[in-house]
């Protein structure tokens, strides 16, 4: 049977290592590449300007490499349980394929899709591409729990084998026998919207450092794969959270959106390591893609993982609720230059280094203002390029020492820590322009400048930028006391691991098991 299909591109806006493509263009006679604009993923108070022109450049990326297949992509706004079966019956579609989504938002739209394709006689196809490995086989491979450290994580993938090889992108010859019905209205009916369409304010958006799409991704890839010794000798800790241009790849905007398959990552980097001396997880470039897994397997074995209620591996802490510091956390305005130089390159350019992330992070919730990683995590989710829902949950529970870290007793600095790599404050002046002539004595801490020296910088603190907001000295010893009551009221279950805590264990057959029931999967 020749089949009408619909890819529904979601996540995975690339047309290299897409298996799920592949598959919907088998005996296919028509291709519908379908993006949907979700108003639930798309919400606007969410979703920082930036990221909003990241995807709409990701869709124009994508759009123009369908057009060079004769096809094209067909954009649609609402709940897709409301849109797909629409399309279903006015394309007479009879098959849908998609790219495997473990966020839990996704499982449960993905659940309801496939039942209502089910209904419309329409086959359903997924397949597993965002993450290295079926992230479901490493839990149940580890008797249906997640992995709780990076080593254990590491010993179940070695069991496993190396992840599957990324596939090619489809060809013209994929493409001989399948057509994209698409007519002279399309742009009207199915044009990628515009940010001022979108009703966007664009005003905040500074020079595009990182355009979205797949050409940009893998032209990125390219470029840093070419540096052989620096891909081999790469060791994270050893990069720098302040340095001018990114001391790190940068490539987390396009894995997030998936303009880049993590797999083309993953075996691009094996071959430069071969044959080469190199560096080994948890520090090198795969130890980071294993970081990456990591996260994703704790988010789908976890449940309420974006959260510190409910959430079993958590461990519950008095976070104050406190809006005045969370504004001048999120505003730039703690009256620490490192942390608000940080806090304005992300407002600013949507990505901050790793070790920045950890710096702001500490400060906001176990370090000094006592406020909950949850907010913390809501602001990235907005203002990240990068910004995962598994990856920023489990990273935020690491940095408030909630879940995976413990050594809460461990602090970082605002001070101190920024100067290891940036003793003369260039990274503070460039972000922060109005302290760009204090000395670089008195950079990170321009409170202790005498008065004349504020004044010869033209900037005075109290008036033109804002006293500390907290003492750290004082503040951090406090809060570490509090984190020690916290750590001495956790229940067994937290302490020791989530197989014992209610809901945790999860036996096959798994989410994947719980759709493949509905869907047919190849
Ligand atoms: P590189 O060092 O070049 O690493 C290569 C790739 O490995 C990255 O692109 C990313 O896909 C992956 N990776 C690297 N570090 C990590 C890590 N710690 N955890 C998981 N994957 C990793 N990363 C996101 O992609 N999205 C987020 O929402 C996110 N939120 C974070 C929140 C906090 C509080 C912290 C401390 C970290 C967060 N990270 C997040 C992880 C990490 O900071 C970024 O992935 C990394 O800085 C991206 O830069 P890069 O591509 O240059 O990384």
């Amino acid at each position: 049977m020749a089949h009408t299909c619909i890819h529904w591109f979601r996540k995975g806006l690339r047309l290299h290592d897409n298996p799920a493509l592949m598959a919907a263009l088998k005996d296919c006679k028509q291709l519908y590449p379908v993006f949907i604009l979700d108003p639930y993923l798309q919400n606007k108070a969410c979703v920082g300007i930036n990221r909003w022109r990241f995807l709409i450049g990701a869709l124009k990326d994508l759009d123009g490499s369908l057009r060079k297949l004769n096809s094209r992509l067909f954009v649609v706004r609402g709940k897709p349980e409301d849109v797909l079966p629409k399309l279903f019956t006015k394309w007479k579609v009879t098959r849908l394929a998609y790219e495997y989504d473990t966020e839990p938002y996704s499982l449960q739209r993905d659940s309801k899709v496939t039942s209502l394709a089910k209904e419309h006689g329409v086959e359903v196809i997924y397949k597993v591409s965002h993450t290295l490995y079926n992230i479901d086989r490493i839990i149940e491979e580890n008797n249906g729990k997640p992995p709780l450290t990076y080593t254990k994580l590491q010993a179940i993938v070695k069991t496993i084998g190396p992840p599957k090889r990324p596939i090619p992108a489809p060809t013209m010859d994929d493409m001989k026998d399948v057509k994209t019905p698409s007519s002279e209205n399309h742009e009207k009916e199915y044009g990628i919207p515009t940010l001022e369409e979108l009703g966007l304010d664009t005003a905040p958006l500074g020079e595009d450092l990182f355009p979205g799409g797949e050409q940009e991704a893998l032209r990125r890839l390219d470029e840093h794969m070419k540096r052989t010794k620096w891909v081999c000798s790469f060791e994270k800790p050893q990069t720098s959270p302040n340095s001018l241009s990114p001391s790190t790849t940068v490539l987390s905007p396009y894995v997030t959106f998936g303009c880049l398959s993590v797999r083309t990552f993953w075996w691009r980097l094996t071959e430069v390591y071969r044959g080469n001396k190199h560096s080994d997880p948890p520090v090198s470039l795969h130890g980071q893609l294993l970081w990456r897994e990591f996260f994703y397997t704790a988010s789908l074995g976890i449940p309420n993982f974006n959260k510190m209620e409910g959430n079993s591996v958590c461990t519950q802490v008095d976070w104050d609720t406190n809006p005045d510091y969370l504004a001048a956390w999120r505003e730039a305005r703690t009256g620490y230059p490192f942390i608000d130089a940080i806090m304005t390159q992300l407002r600013q350019e949507g990505w901050i280094h790793h070790l920045a992330r950890h710096a702001v992070a500490c400060f906001l919730t176990r370090g000094d203002l006592w406020i909950s990683w949850e907010e913390g995590q809501k602001v990235f989710e907005q203002l990240l390029l990068d910004g995962d829902w598994a990856l920023n949950a489990g990273n935020w529970q690491w940095l408030s020492a909630s879940t995976f870290f413990h050594q809460y007793f461990r602090v970082y600095s605002p001070v101190a820590f920024g100067k290891k790599t940036d003793k003369n404050g260039d990274y503070i002046r460039k972000y922060l322009p109005l302290l760009k002539k204090f000395p670089a004595e008195y950079i990170y801490e321009p409170w202790k400048a005498p008065r004349s020296i504020q004044q010869a910088a033209g900037c005075i603190v109290g008036k033109d930028y804002p006293h500390p907001i907290v003492q750290h000295e004082v503040i951090s010893k406090k809060n570490i006391q509090r984190m020690k009551l916290a750590y001495a009221k956790r229940s067994p279950d937290t302490t020791e691991s989530p197989s014992k805590s209610k809901g945790v264990k999860r036996k096959a057959p798994s989410i994947i098991e719980m759709i493949k029931k509905k869907a047919k999967v190849k």
